[in-house]
């Protein structure tokens, strides 16, 4: 049983603010991340185990882009966007 099976998956691009570690100019980014809303239902032949873990799943994003190009025309060097980043879990709308 993997993600995919409990979630549903969409493509999105959240614009973010990076300073670049090369020359330090501060950017604003577009960053592909994937929304992964959950199911309404566990699958069908999910087990036990797979269903206690589709109760306890909530919706999350997770970035797809690892590296930018720095903006600024001087720069133009590559850098890791930081890790601490990669996974947002989403709070629900009331
Ligand atoms: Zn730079």
């Amino acid at each position: 049983m993997n993600e995919r099976d409990f979630f549903n998956e969409q493509p999105e691009t959240k614009r973010m603010t990076f300073a670049c570690p090369h020359c330090r100019e501060r950017g604003e980014y577009d960053v592909r991340w994937l929304r992964r809303t959950k199911k309404p239902q566990p699958p069908r032949h999910a087990n036990e185990q797979d269903r206690a873990r589709f109760a306890k799943s909530r919706d999350y994003m997770v970035r797809v882009d690892d590296m930018l190009a720095c903006r600024n025309i001087r720069c133009r060097k590559r850098f890791e966007i930081p890790n601490s980043q990669s996974v947002v879990f989403i709070v629900p709308a009331r």
